[in-house]
């Protein structure tokens, strides 16, 4: 045993019960996206597998969405321990409750993108949570992660302080810009992959994922699906 563990034993982060982040009867609790709650990425109405409807799409919408867990209980916790604590063990447990199934519609040869954060609020917090999981995930998965592709291009007031959706939707809007010296269509920086998977903790009006995706789609990226923890 580590003496760090042994001065600061992990805790599970819904109930205190000591030995892990997410003790066996709190993950027995976790409420999992069903087959059937799969929702459009854009009217956030039902649909299939999480596709975005044909008549929600335009030229540059985001392909779809797949988010894991219901946003409440021992989720809703290890969401907030992550955003203002690196606890990289936390993030791979975490990561290991997906169930394998939950990635079959993902294209193997995706490049995954987390979405970031501002530099000023990275500043602020010293590391980006999307970051941290993306990277637990795309390990798992064995896929390409990349962070020098998207940019916060202005600081956003925090999307849970704005309750007004309207509001939200306007506040993202150009929120997002490529990273400059990245030119994406002429692959001088690298060649364009032809699927990127946007990453983010949460799922909450998905004005943030609508917003990178588009910027994506501008720079010639053919597929983009969207994947949050939860929703
Ligand atoms: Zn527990
Ligand atoms: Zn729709």
């Amino acid at each position: 045993m580590h003496l760090l563990d042994f001065l600061f034993p992990k805790r599970c982060l819904a109930c205190g019960k000591i030995g892990k982040y997410f003790c066996n009867r709190c993950v027995g609790k976790i409420r999992f996206i069903e087959q059937r709650e799969t929702i459009c990425p854009v009217c956030e109405r039902s649909a299939i597998h999480g596709a975005t409807h044909p008549s929600c799409k335009t030229q540059y919408t985001i392909d779809g969405l797949t988010s894991f867990f219901h946003y409440d209980g021992v989720i809703q916790k290890a969401v907030k321990a992550l955003k203002y604590r690196f606890i990289s063990d936390l993030a791979n447990e975490f990561v290991s409750l997906i169930p394998q199934s939950s990635f079959f519609l993902l294209p193997k040869s995706s490049t995954f993108v987390p979405i970031p954060l501002h530099s000023a609020r990275l500043r602020h917090r010293g590391f980006n949570q999307a970051e941290l999981l993306g990277r637990a995930i795309a390990n798992k998965l064995q896929i390409p992660m990349r962070t020098e592709v998207l940019k916060r291009t202005r600081s956003t007031t925090a999307q849970v302080e704005m309750k007004d959706r309207d509001k939200r939707l306007t506040n993202m809007k150009n929120a997002f810009s490529l990273h400059s010296p990245l030119r994406l269509r002429s692959g001088q920086a690298f060649s364009i992959p032809h699927s990127m998977v946007l990453f983010d903790d949460v799922f909450t009006t998905g004005a943030t994922m609508r917003a990178a995706a588009n910027i994506l789609k501008r720079a010639g990226v053919e597929f983009v699906w969207g994947i949050t923890m939860a929703r």
